[in-house]
């Protein structure tokens, strides 16, 4: 708790005005927000490495709980690649079969992918066409007993509300909002709402705090910040979808819940962005400004130059732990400037 979000979390809702309320409990004040929010320094290997073993573990979990078509599937996603490269550089991946589980680490990444290629354009666009800021706002609730299902419905429910009170109105002009599910170490649920907000101006940070204690009836803890650069805004908030913070702490019981959200959906967009998107054509904007190598590298083929280092690029066909091992020999070897993902 000794990162500044969370102490800022926390003196925040202790200098509260409205202090009529009962302070929270401590296990309110979860640091699952900072947590995430903390860099990525581990090498590309090593996140190879944690993703197959997720896979495994939640393969094993599916066994468990006598799944053994979905323990299938995540055993062949991304098993064996189509790997595009120069033999330094990967200008390209194609896995033979993707599992699609919500779950899935691979899976997950690439559906983050795919909504950052899908909604990055219409950001700018929006931010070109409007007066307005992008603001990251984190919305949070009062740990109930419930289930996961539940959870997400309160805090859904909750910013449905808000968005109809003439305060939202008047100062949001939209934008997307993505789901984030923990845990807290008594077993509760602790559910987010992490918005990307289209600010019209400036309001008073209490306001809101009344705002969203007035829907909620209880909870009054948040944080807000402004979003310097938007590509990286939205890339923060897609990794929350679907991707719980520690899978391989997950028991069975977990992932029995997990796919009984099927249906239950994990991002979206509302107010005058919503409507936005519906008319928005990526085709007429900037789809390749999300600088994502392999979306570059969609129309290249063997032969081609490599786009990082123009030696000629050949593919190889591997397994997910021979390419592991690929990782490596590339980050073991000199000279070491070596582009990472
Ligand atoms: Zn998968
Ligand atoms: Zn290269």
């Amino acid at each position: 708790m000794n990162s500044p979000l969370s102490t800022a979390l926390i003196s925040r809702s202790q200098n509260s005005s409205l202090s009529t309320l009962e302070t929270p409990p401590r296990t309110y004040l979860d640091n699952r927000v900072t947590k995430s929010h903390r860099g990525n320094k581990q090498t590309r290997s090593q996140r190879a490495r944690t993703r197959l073993q997720t896979k495994e573990h939640l393969a094993t979990l599916a066994g468990e709980i006598h799944e053994p078509e979905l323990a299938d599937k995540l055993r062949r996603c991304h098993s064996r690649l189509s790997v595009l490269t120069c033999g330094r550089h990967i200008a390209r991946i194609i896995p033979n079969f993707t599992c699609e589980f919500r779950l899935c680490p691979d899976c997950s990444r690439r559906r983050s992918r795919k909504l950052q290629n899908k909604y990055l354009p219409a950001m700018r666009a929006f931010l070109r066409n409007h007066r307005v800021t992008p603001v990251h706002l984190v919305l949070t609730q009062t740990h109930q007993p419930e289930t996961r299902k539940q959870s997400a419905k309160r805090i859904k429910d909750a910013f449905t509300k808000l968005q109809r009170r003439s305060f939202w109105k008047e100062f949001f002009k939209g934008g997307t909002w993505s789901l984030e599910y923990t845990k807290d170490k008594n077993g509760l649920h602790h559910t987010h709402l992490h918005i990307i907000g289209f600010r019209r101006k400036f309001f008073d940070i209490e306001l809101l705090r009344s705002e969203w204690l007035a829907v909620t009836g209880d909870s009054h803890v948040f944080n807000l910040k402004p979003i310097q650069d938007i590509a990286a805004g939205l890339c923060e908030v897609v990794k929350y979808v679907s991707k719980p913070l520690d899978i391989r702490k997950f028991g069975a019981a977990d992932l029995k819940e997990f796919i009984g959200l099927k249906n239950m959906r994990m991002f979206g967009t509302f107010g005058e962005f919503r409507d936005f998107c519906k008319g928005f054509d990526p085709s007429d904007n900037d789809v390749a400004a999300v600088g994502d190598l392999e979306s570059l590298a969609r129309d290249l083929a063997e032969g081609c130059a490599c786009p990082k280092c123009a030696a000629p690029l050949f593919d190889l066909r591997l397994s997910s732990d021979e390419l592991l091992r690929f990782y490596e020999g590339i980050e073991s070897s000199p000279p070491g400037k070596v582009g990472t993902s």
